[in-house]
């Protein structure tokens, strides 16, 4: 089966090309490296002993799409190619829309065109907003995204859902909790351009000297120790739903599918936590400062997560700690390559 994976070379996609690859899948990457480097294709290849076929070009390109449809027989798509930065999508949506949406509806057409199926369609739980309950279920009614880049996932999920239905297509849209994290080998992990917006990553490089202090934005939240709560999720561990998440599409003998998972641990989590779990799994120091709120953080979002462990028979395994020592290594792999 060959798998065509869009933003194959970011961070949940390259570790979700690993695990593609040794469950015995052909995978094919288009990532216009807008927010990706090249060592990272060679890197999955070390991890997972195979190359998988990259094709560089930008998904709006439909005539070089269209090339890629031509020459490789596609049994599915997981698509993760999108940019992703909030703060940024409020002063520049409409290129959040164009790149994220035109470039989702242009697979879509190959889709249609060629008789595909199968597309998996990488959601966040921005879609509910700040639920008026927790955990948050599949079920939880969803609210306008703050965020120009939170609403090009949930119109990602409605182009998607009506895909499926017009055209008798298999789809699962996966809401994705907070990921975080590195592959074991320390040879994939994420890489922030300029000064990073989420959490892990600015933990990190306060952690390793690069910034000075981490802020924390507000410790009046209505949360046991004041700080916003949030369901972190190892980036591994949300790899692995992929391949069960498509492995389970291909086996539905329904033409029509729309699957619809939140993949989180269920366990909800602090800013203090997570600072004091690093400190904790790395032996270092996390300096830090409470500051005001940030705009536009919601207090408390976990996930239940008991669908995706019922349907697919994939839950969650690896622990917070272990999750940010992965991270801590693979920051230390990133200063060795300097
Ligand atoms: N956060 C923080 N300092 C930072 C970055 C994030 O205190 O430098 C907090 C943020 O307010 C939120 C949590 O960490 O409560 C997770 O933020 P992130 O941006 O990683 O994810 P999201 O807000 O999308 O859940």
């Amino acid at each position: 089966m060959t798998i065509l994976v869009t933003g194959g070379l970011g961070y949940i996609g390259s570790h979700t090309v690993v695990e593609l690859l040794q469950n015995g899948f052909q995978v094919i990457i288009v990532d216009d490296m807008s927010n990706s480097e090249k060592f990272i294709l060679d890197n999955i290849e070390k991890v997972a002993g195979k190359r998988p076929v990259f094709f560089p070009f930008d998904l709006r390109r439909k005539e070089l799409l269209a090339q890629v449809f031509d020459a490789y027989e596609i049994d599915g798509c997981i698509n993760f190619a999108a940019f992703k930065a909030v703060g940024e999508s409020q002063e520049k949506p409409l290129d959040y829309y164009e790149n994220n949406l035109f470039s989702l509806i242009n697979i879509l057409q190959e889709f249609k065109n060629r008789n595909i199926s199968n597309f998996i369609f990488s959601s966040s739980c921005t879609v509910y907003g700040q639920a008026d309950q927790q955990p948050i279920d599949e079920d939880t009614p969803l609210k306008t995204p703050e965020s120009s880049y939170g609403k090009t996932k949930q119109m990602g999920e409605e182009i998607l859902k009506d895909f499926a239905t017009a055209y008798k297509k298999k789809v699962s849209l996966l809401r994705y909790f907070n990921p975080i994290g590195s592959h074991p080998s320390a040879l994939l992990g994420e890489l922030p351009i300029g000064i990073p917006n989420n959490l892990v990553p600015y933990v990190t490089q306060t952690a390793s000297g690069i910034r000075e202090q981490l802020s924390i934005w507000g410790n009046d939240y209505d949360t046991p120790d004041g700080t916003a709560v949030r369901d972190y999720i190892y980036v591994v561990d949300l790899a692995k739903a992929h391949v069960k998440a498509l492995q389970k599409l291909m086996a539905e003998t329904s033409e029509t599918v729309i699957d619809i998972y939140n993949l989180g641990t269920g366990k909800g989590s602090s800013v203090l936590e997570v600072v004091e779990s690093f400190e904790r799994a790395n032996d270092v120091k996390v300096p830090y400062k409470i500051c005001d709120r940030r705009d536009g953080d919601i207090t408390v979002a976990y996930a239940n997560a008991d669908k995706a462990e019922r349907e697919l028979g994939w839950k969650a395994e690896t622990s917070l700690d272990e999750a940010l020592r992965t991270t801590w290594e693979w920051q230390k792999y990133l200063e060795s390559r300097k």
